[in-house]
């Protein structure tokens, strides 16, 4: 815990961290002294982790790096938060993310852009980790946290984890409780750990998934030790490929390396089966329908009167009105807005209601699919990291990032992305397995053979 303090002193450059714990991690590590001095170790004992900024820790600010939550400290921890306290690991601090976990750069953060620790090969600009948890990806890719908490409704885990050379899972919706954790879109909304390695994911995961009566979500199933699902056999497992994810443009280098995963896969002994997944074109636009349609309700609570800013006005629509604009940055506004149009009595059946009929049929896609695959192999992006400050003015070019996970969240299936590799540029590259609803092991598994 030591060295990782003074670790992160002296990457302040990343600005990977909001907030940083010192005190209290040397207290939470010192108690894993004393457990481990009497025998008494937790899964977990004294290993340092980083907490993306939008978890609840009690008494520890959570902003989901929003100016509008300024001063906000929680009365109480998210349930994700305090099993991995539970079994014994050590909070560092905060880490950077979009704010309200939209984005893929992290710099739509109030505290300003993170920066990659990766940078071309012979070039000094600036890449972003991708986003939304950027921080903690950048954070575990710089070693600068043991392991980071992350959160996925459309990519936000496993894109900043291929950007940055770390592994990243979205377990199954339902699989870790959202309490405690600042919603954006809550239909879609999933807590899961960004790691160094497979297994140090694995371990994470176990930590960090369980039933919670304060999530009607989480659902009652046991968590199965996901670190003996490594057992690096896979033979004879089915790997699906699914034909609408060689999109238009795919650049050369993303196709050669999900080839190459499939030829490492096929090494160790896997089947290779083509599969269609035909709604796949249509998983984009509807999920920026929902995601902004259940985040400009979920975002309808900060108003100036219960968390975080305040801007004074002549009376209390005024109030809300100036606390809202001056609280909420571009993007976020630009959800809201999008998603109180969907949602409109006008349009609500022209585009709400039509996105979630779409969602119904990719669900039906997938498990159609699974009828005769385990898994299911895709690039993770359709790109290495990109140059920070990038002036990207059509915000659709931006939501292109997420072509290849968004689906996975829309039918609530796991997801995991894994290092696969370096492009020409000498940039981290990643590939995503999906796998059927609450079969994580069959993820882990062979994310341990292509790792
Ligand atoms: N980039 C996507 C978005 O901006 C996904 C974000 C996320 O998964 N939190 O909505």
């Amino acid at each position: 815990t030591t060295s990782y303090i003074t670790a992160i002193d002296g990457a302040n450059e990343l600005n990977a961290y909001v907030t940083k714990t010192p005190e209290k991690a040397l207290e939470m590590a010192k108690a894993s002294d004393e457990r481990i001095a009497k025998g008494e170790a937790r899964p977990l004992e004294g290993i340092p982790l980083g907490i993306k900024d939008l978890y609840c820790t009690k008494g520890v600010g959570a902003y989901a790096c929003s100016h509008i939550l300024d001063g906000f400290t929680p009365e109480y921890e998210s349930t994700v938060t305090q099993n991995l306290w539970d079994d014994g690991a050590v909070m560092l601090g905060k880490l950077a993310m979009d704010e309200f976990a939209m984005g893929s750069t992290t710099e739509t953060s109030y505290f300003g852009p993170v920066k990659n620790p990766w940078r071309a090969e012979g070039e000094s600009i600036d890449r972003v980790p991708g986003g939304s948890s950027g921080g903690s990806a950048a954070a575990v890719a710089a070693r600068i946290c043991a392991g980071a908490t992350a959160s996925d409704t459309g990519g936000s885990i496993r894109q900043p984890a291929a950007f940055t050379g770390t592994v990243g899972i979205k377990p199954t919706y339902g699989r870790c409780s959202r309490w405690g954790m600042i919603a954006f879109a809550s239909s879609l909304d999933q807590a899961g750990p960004i790691a160094r390695t497979v297994r140090d994911a694995a371990i994470m995961m176990k930590s960090m998934a369980s039933v919670d009566a304060k999530d009607t979500t989480s659902v009652d199933l046991p968590v199965p030790d996901y670190e003996a699902a490594l057992t690096g056999d896979i033979k004879g497992m089915k790997v699906g490929i699914p034909k609408e994810y060689r999109v238009d443009g795919m650049p050369e280098e993303v196709e050669a390396n999900w080839q190459q995963g499939i030829d490492w896969l096929k090494a160790a002994g896997a089947e290779i089966v083509d599969i269609s997944l035909p709604m796949t074109k249509y998983a984009l636009p509807a999920y920026y329908i929902v995601a902004p349609a259940e985040a400009s309700s979920n975002l309808a609570r900060y108003d100036g009167v219960k968390y975080g800013l305040r801007v004074n006005g002549n009376d209390i629509i005024d109030m809300y009105e100036k606390t809202r604009a001056a609280g909420f940055g571009s993007e976020v506004k630009r959800r809201i807005l999008i998603g109180t149009y969907v949602l409109s009595a006008g349009y609500y059946d022209a585009y709400y209601l039509r996105a979630q009929k779409i969602r119904s049929l990719i669900k039906q896609d997938f498990e159609k699919a699974f009828q005769s695959v385990d898994t299911i192999l895709t690039p993770a992006t359709p790109s290495a990291a990109f140059e920070l400050n990038k002036e990207i003015t059509d915000p659709v070019e931006m939501y292109l990032n997420d072509i290849f996970t968004v689906t996975v969240n829309m039918a609530g299936l796991p997801g995991i992305s894994v290092p696969s590799g370096k492009n020409g540029q000498g940039l981290p590259m990643g590939l995503q397995l999906i796998g059927k609803a609450f079969d994580e092991e069959t993820l882990f598994r062979t994310a341990g053979v292509l790792e």
